[in-house]
Order: C-alpha cells, then sequence, then structure tokens
C-alpha cells in the first residue's frame, strides 16, 4: 500500500492470499474481507496463490463483490491461452498516470489445489513484467508492480520461485514493488541488510534493488505499509516509509 503526497494522490493495493485461513471468513468464501475491502478503498489487488484454492466460480464471484480489480499478467486459460485476470490497470491521479501491474508465483502451480488449476497455467511472472513494463513506461508516469512473488534477501529464493528481488534486478523500469507471499516486514538498514526481529515502531527502510523500491508490511493485515513519494521532474522520490500497525495494544 502507498500513499503519493502532494494534491493527496493516492494508491492503495492489497497483495493477495485474502482466501484460506479464518474459518469464519472461508465458511463464507471471504465475501465480508472483500466486501470491507471495497469500504476501505483499495484500488487493486493482486492475484495470490491462495486463491486457488477454490474453484474459478468462486474468484469470479469474490471479484462481483469487490470494487476494485483482481489483477495477475501472468495467469492464462491453459486451453483459451488468454489471460484470465486484467494484466494491470492505469489510474489517472491528479495529474500523474500510475500504473500497477499484478503478477503472481509461479509457485501458483505447485500450491493451488490440483482439482481447481488443471486448466490454468501460470507463466514466469519475472518474463511477464520484462515484456510489458517498457509499454507501461510509455503509458505512464509511474508503474507500480502489486506481486505475490516473496521478497528473499539478495534474490536466495531457494526452493520457491523466483521473487522481487530477482524481478527487480532483471527487469529495468518498476519504480516499486509492492510485494507479499513471503510474509516479511520487509526492512532494511542503511547498509543495505535485512533488519531481523522488526518491532512496531522501529525505522523500517524499502529494500532498493536496480533502481526499484520493494516493500511489503508483513501479514494478516497486522502493518499498513505507508510511502509517502514525491513525484517532480520525471523522477520519484521517497519521502518516507512506515509500516504503521493496525491494532496495535499499548503495553
Ligand atoms: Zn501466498
Amino acid at each position: 500500500m502507498l500513499k503519493l503526497p502532494r494534491k493527496a494522490v493516492s494508491c492503495y493495493c492489497c497483495q493477495g492470499d485474502i482466501n484460506t485461513g479464518v474459518p469464519e471468513s472461508d465458511l463464507q468464501d471471504a465475501e465480508p474481507d472483500f466486501k470491507g475491502m471495497s469500504r476501505i478503498g483499495y484500488d487493486a489487488m493482486a492475484v495470490g496463490n491462495h486463491e486457488f484454492d477454490n474453484p474459478l466460480g468462486v474468484l469470479r464471484e469474490q471479484q462481483a463483490w469487490a470494487d476494485f480489480p483482481f489483477l495477475a499478467a501472468n495467469i492464462y486459460g491453459q486451453n483459451s491461452g488468454e489471460r484470465l485476470f486484467e494484466p494491470y490497470r492505469i489510474f489517472n491521479r491528479g495529474d500523474l498516470k500510475i500504473a500497477v501491474l499484478g503478477l503472481t508465483t509461479k509457485d501458483t502451480a505447485k500450491l493451488g489445489n490440483p482439482e481447481f488449476i488443471s486448466d490454468i497455467r501460470f507463466t514466469d511472472p519475472v518474463a511477464e513484467a520484462a515484456s510489458l513494463v517498457p509499454e507501461l513506461r510509455e503509458q505512464a508516469d509511474v508503474v507500480i508492480a502489486a506481486t505475490h512473488m516473496g521478497h528473499y534477501v539478495d534474490a536466495a529464493y531457494g526452493i520457491n520461485a523466483p521473487g522481487d528481488v530477482t524481478m527487480a534486478r532483471q527487469v529495468n523500469g518498476l519504480d516499486m514493488i509492492i510485494g507479499g507471499h513471503s510474509q516479511d516486514p520487509v526492512c532494511m538498514a542503511a547498509d543495505g541488510t535485512t533488519v531481523t526481529g522488526y518491532q512496531p515502531g522501529d525505522v523500517c527502510m524499502p529494500d532498493v534493488q536496480n533502481g526499484t523500491l520493494i516493500m511489503q508490511a508483513h501479514e494478516w493485515g497486522k502493518y499498513v505499509g505507508r510511502a509517502d513519494l514525491v513525484f517532480k521532474d520525471g523522477e520519484l522520490r521517497l519521502e518516507s516509509y512506515q509500516l504503521i500497525p493496525v491494532n496495535l495494544k499499548k503495553k
């Protein structure tokens, strides 16, 4: 989630995996979640792997409950060869055009319910970004990837599919990657190492790779990630970044 200041230009993103985990929500196919998110005012959502714990029909119903788009550039119908979701959306905010591109971990092919994904193909999100970002750069002032791919420090993704750091290093032209899936409070120290044991209120800076800011606001709605940026002379500059705790109890 991020906020662009001056003239109150803002853009709110969700990083997916709305489905599965809370019984009260699961029993209702996450209807309260999507309706609540719509009331909060999300602009867009990246599709997560847990969205494929249910049949595609449930996901289509969820799209109808939400008044924001579900974005994924790398999910296709196996037979149709057509994308199953909008790949990106361009928002006009004040004088700015902000492109938000959605990407989902290729591991969804392994993590989703096999019963429901046999007709679905998950392509390489890094390759999709490499082909789409140049055209988005021509159409928009700011290009953001809303991803569900994971943040792996120094691109050490191990047995997982490549994540945000790999993409930032391989794809030029992304201003920001707002990610999820690895469930990290992505906080880097001034020397580029990761801050471990992050506690609410600690200073937190995004990862920066190849000029791309990479942010992630941990998991389960614990934080609202807020980035304030200034866009001037065609350049985007980060002014401040915070993970704002939700329901933080004072001790
Ligand atoms: Zn996930």
